[in-house]
């Protein structure tokens, strides 16, 4: 719902890309909380019709595949341990339950706000195990290296961490090379960039031609990403435009990086939607092998199992429009989700659900 306040606003928006659009353009914008915010603020419905916003796989939660949830569910549901992880993931449905449904039947997971707050339950109940449960991509992967530096330098025995973090750029890549996208221009996110700066992006416009811009996440930041992008289409011009550079430093942040590159090695990962994807893992170090609560609990990989019915990879890829999943808003409802995007808060079918009509669309 727009409110009327913005809405002289948006129309001159609205104007102003309607004069430019001169094409019909498809734009992705690549990051969860950017789908909330335009979703928020009602900003697809003043786009003019030719150009199409589609979701991309910004969310961390979503473009977890099913066997590494059900794997860390098997963890959680054995009891060996205690569990600490963000409240986003509490209600994420793996094959047997989610990590709500294990609590409520007895099994010990905490909701933490941050990893340190997961070392800190390590070091005051020595005799536990705890094991936080990493998932996220550049811009909370550094949290989880700090954590993991501290256990080390404290010789902290009770914390692991079971590793599931991301790399945006290689998902990037895989969307430029599938055929069937056919995307003009992404709308890049500002946290991560924030992190990695504009460098990993530029591959895009040299190698495939097609340019972005990070942005912020008010309604604004996001309507001028969009005019510029339509600029750059129109020039024929592709480039990467950091328009968020009161966050975005050129280089990103380096202290994080260092961290990153202490902890971590790039690692293969599998991706919900994307499938595996060369280099876009997060796996911890030889030396700090001890801290990875998979080889530490031995747990092996669960069998790949697809949610029956659920197209939340289609949704991730941009493919498809969560509104035309048949589940949406029938058996799948942010009060009872089938999918993760439904459960996410940054979940593209969870957007679509309470900002874009999807509410109304169900009943
Ligand atoms: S509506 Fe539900 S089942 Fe359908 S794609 Fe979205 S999360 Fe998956």
């Amino acid at each position: 719902m727009i409110e009327d306040g913005k809405r002289k606003y948006f129309r001159l928006f609205r104007d102003e890309l309607e004069r430019i659009a001169v094409r019909p353009v498809r734009l992705m914008e690549v990051c969860g909380t950017h789908t909330m915010a335009i979703g928020r603020a009602g900003l697809r419905q003043v786009l003019p019709p030719q150009i199409s916003l589609v979701s991309g796989p910004g969310c961390p939660v979503c473009v977890t595949a099913d066997a590494d949830i059900d794997s860390f569910l098997g963890l959680a549901k054995e009891r060996r341990v205690t569990v600490a992880t963000f409240g986003d993931m509490m209600r994420v449905p793996g094959n047997e339950g989610s990590l709500a449904d294990f609590r409520a039947a007895g099994a010990d997971i905490r909701v933490v706000y941050s990893p340190l707050e997961a070392l800190e339950l390590a070091r005051s109940n020595p005799g536990q195990e705890i094991v936080f449960l990493g998932i996220g991509f550049e811009t909370s992967a550094p949290g989880t290296a700090q954590a993991i530096i501290r256990a080390g330098r404290e010789g902290l025995k009770n914390f692991s961490v079971y590793n599931l973090h991301k790399t945006v750029p290689q998902a990037l890549q895989v969307l430029l090379d599938d055929p069937g996208q056919a995307l003009d221009a992404f709308i890049l996110p500002g946290h991560v960039s924030a992190i990695i700066g504009e460098a990993p992006y530029r591959f895009m416009p040299e190698k495939y031609g097609v340019g972005g811009a990070i942005a912020g996440f008010e309604p604004t930041d996001i309507l001028a990403a969009i005019a510029r992008l339509v600029k750059d289409i129109n020039s024929g011009c592709p480039r990467i435009t950091n328009l968020y550079g009161q966050v975005v430093r050129p280089g990103g942040n380096t202290a994080a990086q260092q961290i990153l590159a202490e902890t971590f090695e790039p690692c293969d990962a599998d991706w919900r939607g994307l499938g595996m994807i060369p280099g876009s893992g997060l796996k911890l170090r030889p030396r700090y092998a001890g801290f990875d609560a998979a080889l530490k609990f031995g747990v092996s990989r669960a069998p790949a199992k697809v949610r029956a019915g659920c197209r939340c990879g289609e949704v991730l890829k941009g493919i498809l429009r969560p509104v035309a999943c048949p589940l949406f808003g029938r058996t799948c409802t942010p009060e009872h989700p089938v999918g993760p995007c439904m459960v996410s808060s940054e979940g593209t079918c969870a957007a679509y659900y309470l900002y874009e009509g999807g509410k109304a669309h169900a009943s």
